[in-house]
């Protein structure tokens, strides 16, 4: 049984009844067959109900969120923005794909030679609590437009927000198994993995959970693609608008009470304007609102669940111990954790070291351009950072430098459907979004005509 509790009471809200193996072979099945027919759909058709998906979304969408605030705490508002931003993936895809997806005609000795782009059928998706509908959509909507079908593994605790994903892609018009969810943990992933009519697999989440299926995946050569922690810097060099990047940096760290793969955790500023940064930096996050997520003036809701703000905690106890000072915040109250702002961190405590999940961020100060490199890229994830300053031509000079899969210039790093979104090293490989995400799941066929 997987149960959805309400972080913000502790009531346990919903049940959820595991799909026994009979029941996800009886699914998969339908996918399959469902796939045979949609990859003979026209580009016009899936588009028109990407679109019809889009509309669901907007017209319902104070229910969508609300599933989202009671299953994982988050602040209503952004729940709602969450649910918009998923009808705007759905909008960008039903009139993007087929462009995206035209063959590629390419001059050889050939009459005729080009890549096709086609569907590979039925994709699994394992996706995480912390923007249960967002992460989900961004792998829906172009794995459906270009022909393939989906079946869900979502996480334990957000089976409402899945269930509804699958009700909203059936309200819209989709034919039935053109997106599935698998009521299942995660002990039935690899069975689901292993089955011959699953052709690929992308997971966000955890590098232990991206490692255990990426290494079935290898072993029965299926292709993934992996979205994993990140720890991003925001890096605040001497010529930067103090005002404006205060602003961005709050943002960047506490938006989703912290619970972000491409939050910025890890605040690098440099000694110049060190004192006055930190200052106004404080000031603007004392102010942040705490309290029940479902209050629409509330900005910092709770952890999603207690066990993940314990382990926040301990992440900082051990930090303190190596001589972090705690400057706002700190402490914990079941599932509620204070914002929280940590100076004299150093590369060796494990709030720099390891991500950390939730509204604490980590303060260090460096005194040159070298420096801030070595810092940014000593972490072994490399989702992606930001860099604030005034002189452009130093921020060009200085984005070859970073090992990151991103880099935002005077700006938070942000997913949009219009850029490919995706990390090095341990953030995981693969792409999303854009015209590269959505050609991860096809076959690039090589056609050449003599
Ligand atoms: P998680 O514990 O790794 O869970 C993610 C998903 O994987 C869940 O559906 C989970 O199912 C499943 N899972 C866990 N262990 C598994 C295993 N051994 N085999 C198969 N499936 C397994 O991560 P989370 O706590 O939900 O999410 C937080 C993490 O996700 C953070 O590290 C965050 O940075 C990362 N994330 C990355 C991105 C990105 O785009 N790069 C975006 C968002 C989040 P159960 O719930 O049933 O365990």
């Amino acid at each position: 049984m997987l149960t959805s509790i309400n972080p913000y009471t502790g009531e346990k809200i919903e049940k959820f009844k595991e799909l026994s193996k009979s029941k996800i072979n009886k699914k998969l099945k339908t996918a399959d067959k469902t796939f045979k027919n949609w990859k003979e759909t026209t580009f016009e058709k899936r588009a028109e109900l990407m679109q019809k998906l889009a509309e669901e979304l907007k017209k319902n969408k104070e229910e969508y969120a609300k599933s989202i605030s009671l299953e994982m705490g988050k602040p209503i508002t952004q729940a709602i923005a969450e649910i918009e931003k998923c009808a705007w993936v759905c909008e960008y895809y039903a009139e993007n794909a087929e462009k995206q997806l035209q063959p590629e005609k390419i001059k050889t000795d050939a009459t005729e030679s080009y890549v096709n782009f086609e569907p590979l059928g039925v994709v699994l998706a394992v996706m995480p609590w912390n923007y249960p509908y967002w992460q989900v959509f961004r792998f829906l909507a172009p794995a459906l437009m270009a022909g393939n079908v989906g079946v869900l593994k979502h996480a334990s605790n957000v089976m409402r927000c899945a269930e509804n994903i699958e009700k909203a892609v059936l309200n819209a018009g989709f034919p039935e198994g053109c997106f599935q969810n698998l009521i299942i943990g995660s002990k039935k992933v690899e069975f689901v993995l292993r089955d011959e009519r699953v052709k690929a697999v992308t997971l966000t989440g955890s590098k232990p959970a991206g490692g255990a299926v990426a290494s079935v995946a290898g072993e029965i050569i299926k292709k993934s693609v992996l979205e994993l922690g990140g720890s991003n810097a925001l890096v605040v060099f001497e010529d930067a608008n103090i005002t404006e990047t205060v602003k961005t940096c709050v943002q960047a760290r506490f938006q989703n009470t912290g619970q972000s793969c491409i939050a910025g955790k890890r605040l690098l500023i440099h000694e110049r304007i060190y004192n006055k940064f930190i200052e106004e930096f404080i000031t603007q996050v004392r102010e942040l609102k705490s309290g029940d997520p479902l209050d629409e003036e509330t900005y910092i809701g709770v952890m999603a669940r207690e066990d993940l703000a314990k382990d926040l905690e301990e992440q900082l106890i051990d930090s303190k111990e190596e001589g972090a000072k705690v400057v706002l915040g700190g402490k914990r109250r079941k599932a509620y954790f204070e914002p929280t702002v940590v100076i004299n961190v150093t590369k060796k405590m494990r709030i720099f070291e390891e991500e950390t999940f939730g509204p604490l961020i980590s303060v260090t100060s460096f005194n040159n351009d070298m420096q801030a490199i070595d810092l940014v890229n000593r972490s072994k994830f490399g989702l992606g950072v930001s860099i604030f300053t005034e002189d452009i031509e130093r921020a060009n000079a200085l984005i070859p430098q970073f090992e990151d899969g991103a880099v935002f210039v005077n700006e938070l790093v942000k997913s949009d459907p219009r850029l490919p979104f995706g990390g090095t090293k341990e953030s995981g490989y693969g792409r999303e979004l854009s015209s590269h995400g959505i050609k991860e799941f096809v076959n690039r066929k090589t056609v050449y005509i003599n």
